[in-house]
């Protein structure tokens, strides 16, 4: 499954090669289980719209549009963007391609440019899901959303949880107090932190030095601003990976496994720790398989 630096790699890549174009005409494929909005709303709203960026939120690929003119009722403002949500589940890809490349088996939806290109969304498995979130026009003006209070980075689609490379440590502290799960759990808990994964998860617990099943409300202050930069230590470095290999993921009609990491615990059970050699354990946590150093990690 794609986890934050994959997703964001793909989004910055589409970015690049779309942004400013005009969508002319929507296909999409009547599954069902991919169109979390209606089909139908989702060619209308898209099509005629000026594709205005493309970013990521949380797991999320958001395109931000520009409503055409003739779309927008005249009474009550209604807002003048939308954005299009692209969640790529297990198998999801979003793909840019001239309209010569053949189409592959399970193309679920097509997004044709104005300069005939195509945005090909791709998943044999089905769990990517496809969605329109509606941009509220005070929203909107406002440049800025807030929740629980706080200002959000982002206008628009901010997601369940706080961004892990935008929260502040403060914020970040919060998010663990009183909470009486694992750390592990709660990095992996999508409505505190959105897009942390399981590797990433597993991978800045080692680098902060702490064991995945520790309670989080008895992590010290300490622990946690290394445990903060840890986890955005660890996802930057990912991204800049993906920055490289991008063109292999939008580009290529291939199936390509995504860019990983020299992981330090992840997946490498009974090899020696790259700081101690103590051999890595593996248990199950929160229902995930959870790798750590029982020398390094306390
Ligand atoms: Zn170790």
């Amino acid at each position: 499954m794609p986890e934050l630096p994959e997703v964001e790699t793909i989004a910055n890549g589409v970015n690049a090669r779309v942004r400013g174009r005009r969508i002319t005409a929507v296909w999409t494929s009547s599954k069902p289980q991919t169109f979390k909005s209606p089909e139908t709303e989702i060619a209308s709203t898209l099509t005629g719209s000026r594709i205005e960026s493309v970013r990521r939120v949380g797991k999320t690929i958001v395109m931000t549009i520009r409503l055409e003119p003739t779309l927008r009722s005249a009474k009550d403002g209604p807002p003048r963007t939308a954005e299009f949500l692209i969640h790529l589940g297990m198998t999801g890809r979003l793909l840019v391609c001239t309209p010569e490349m053949p189409v592959a088996p399970h193309t679920h939806a097509v997004l044709t440019l104005d300069d005939a290109r195509e945005v090909r969304f791709v998943d044999p498995r089905r769990f990517g899901r496809l969605s329109i979130h509606h941009t509220d026009a005070a929203e909107e003006s406002a440049g800025t959303i807030t929740k629980s209070g706080r200002q959000q980075k982002f206008a628009g689609y901010a997601g369940p949880g706080s961004e892990p490379l935008a929260i502040s440590l403060d914020d970040f502290v919060a998010l663990f107090h009183n909470r009486r799960t694992p750390i592990k759990a709660a990095l992996l808990n999508q409505s505190l932190l959105h897009g942390v994964g399981n590797i990433y998860a597993d991978e800045a617990l080692f680098r902060a030095g702490i064991r995945p099943t520790r309670q989080a409300a008895r992590i010290s202050h300490e622990e946690l601003k290394k445990l903060r930069a840890a986890l955005v230590a660890v996802l930057k470095q990912a991204i800049k990976l993906g920055g490289s290999s991008v063109s292999d993921y939008v580009d290529a009609d291939g199936v390509r496994g995504f860019f990983q990491l020299r992981h330090k615990v992840y997946q490498r059970t009974g090899e020696p720790c790259r700081a101690c050699r103590t051999p890595i354990k593996r248990m199950t946590l929160a229902g995930r398989g959870t790798h750590f150093c029982p020398t390094c990690q306390k």
